[in-house]
């Protein structure tokens, strides 16, 4: 089934130069950006999109770090989109993470670890909307 996930290439990535190396695994994944912006994220924008999150200890630690610089926001699309995207970025730790996946490549530690996925269509949903309300559809 084609679905649409939120990628967010994180500032650490973004610092490191490694925007199009990022993209071009997605392209090379058939996961097809249809929508994309580079912008900063204010903490207040940072703390609603992690809202989720608002209980844990590293929730301002995070959110410090995902406005510290600019940041690239997209919405992936392609088959079974949310999964094979999670694949491709590996797990949270990039120290954990398999060998090849973009966090285990470009990833520094469990926060910096360069890139955001949705981890299920209704957070994909609400992502989306978050940074695209234009494409607010309901249907993911
Ligand atoms: P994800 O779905 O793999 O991104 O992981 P989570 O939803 O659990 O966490 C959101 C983000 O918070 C992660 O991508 C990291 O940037 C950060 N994070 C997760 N766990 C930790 C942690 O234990 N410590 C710190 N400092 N940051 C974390």
């Amino acid at each position: 089934m084609v679905e649409r996930t939120l990628a967010i290439i994180k500032p650490d990535a973004v610092k490191k130069d490694v925007i199009g190396d990022i993209i071009g695994r997605y392209e090379k994944a058939g996961l097809r950006p249809i929508a994309m912006r580079m912008i900063r994220l204010s903490k207040d924008v940072a703390e609603g999109f992690y809202a989720v999150h608002r209980q844990r200890p590293f929730f301002g630690s995070l959110t410090t770090f995902m406005s510290s610089g600019p940041v690239v926001v997209l919405v992936l699309a392609g088959d079974d989109a949310i999964k094979r995207h999670r694949d491709l970025m590996g797990t949270t730790d990039p120290k954990k993470a398999d060998p090849g996946t973009i966090r285990a490549v470009h990833g520094t530690n469990i926060e910096y670890n360069a890139v955001h996925g949705s981890d299920s269509p209704d957070t994909a949903r609400f992502e989306i909307s978050y940074f695209f309300p234009e494409m607010d559809l309901g249907v993911q």
